[in-house]
């Protein structure tokens, strides 16, 4: 978390002349403002023609935080992990599964949302799969996250080539 290191390891990685560039150690429990700001103090040194990839990040907020500052890639666990533990990122905020309200929900996670799992379960019975410890709610739910993060990254891509980015991160960063 040193800006002055993390210039200097990029300066040395730059001799590498490497295909893409990935920014590390931003994920292990540091407050996302710093994060956002390692990866601030590396990637505009990084060439814009090669993929920039910030390793283990983020919440579904945070993607285009990052994209803002020059990234290109990201990965991390949260899509699958949080999944498999009843937290479903849904175009209206986050839905827990296993909260009582969505007991006899006859609707899907996300009405926006196009993947099979939202096509074709209920709220209630993905609520009746992970009380009951099926291993079929862990698919269907991982499924569903994972399309979500997609469908933001699909966002981003438009609204760069719309030129309407700036707009698209202001109105993320002021969502509830
Ligand atoms: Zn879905």
């Amino acid at each position: 978390m040193f800006t002055d290191l993390r210039r200097d390891c990029t300066e040395q990685l730059l001799e590498l002349d490497a295909d893409g560039y990935a920014i590390g150690g931003l994920s292990v429990g540091e407050p996302r403002e710093l994060s956002l700001e390692m990866t601030e103090a590396s990637a505009p040194l990084l060439p814009a023609d090669r993929p920039r990839y910030v390793m283990g990040v983020g919440m579904p907020k945070e993607l285009p935080e990052y994209v803002a500052r020059g990234i290109d890639m990201m990965d991390c666990v949260l899509p699958s992990r949080n999944a498999r533990n009843g937290y479903l990122f849904t175009t209206t905020g986050r839905v827990v599964i296993k909260q009582t309200q969505y007991k006899d929900d006859p609707k899907p996670v996300d009405e926006a949302c196009p993947c099979y799992t939202c096509r074709n379960f209920s709220r209630a019975y993905l609520r009746h799969l992970f009380l009951a410890n099926e291993i079929t709610y862990a698919t269907l739910a991982t499924l569903h996250n994972l399309q979500r993060y997609l469908d933001i990254m699909r966002e981003i891509r438009q609204a760069i080539l719309i030129g309407n980015f700036p707009r698209y991160l202001e109105a993320v960063r002021n969502a509830p």
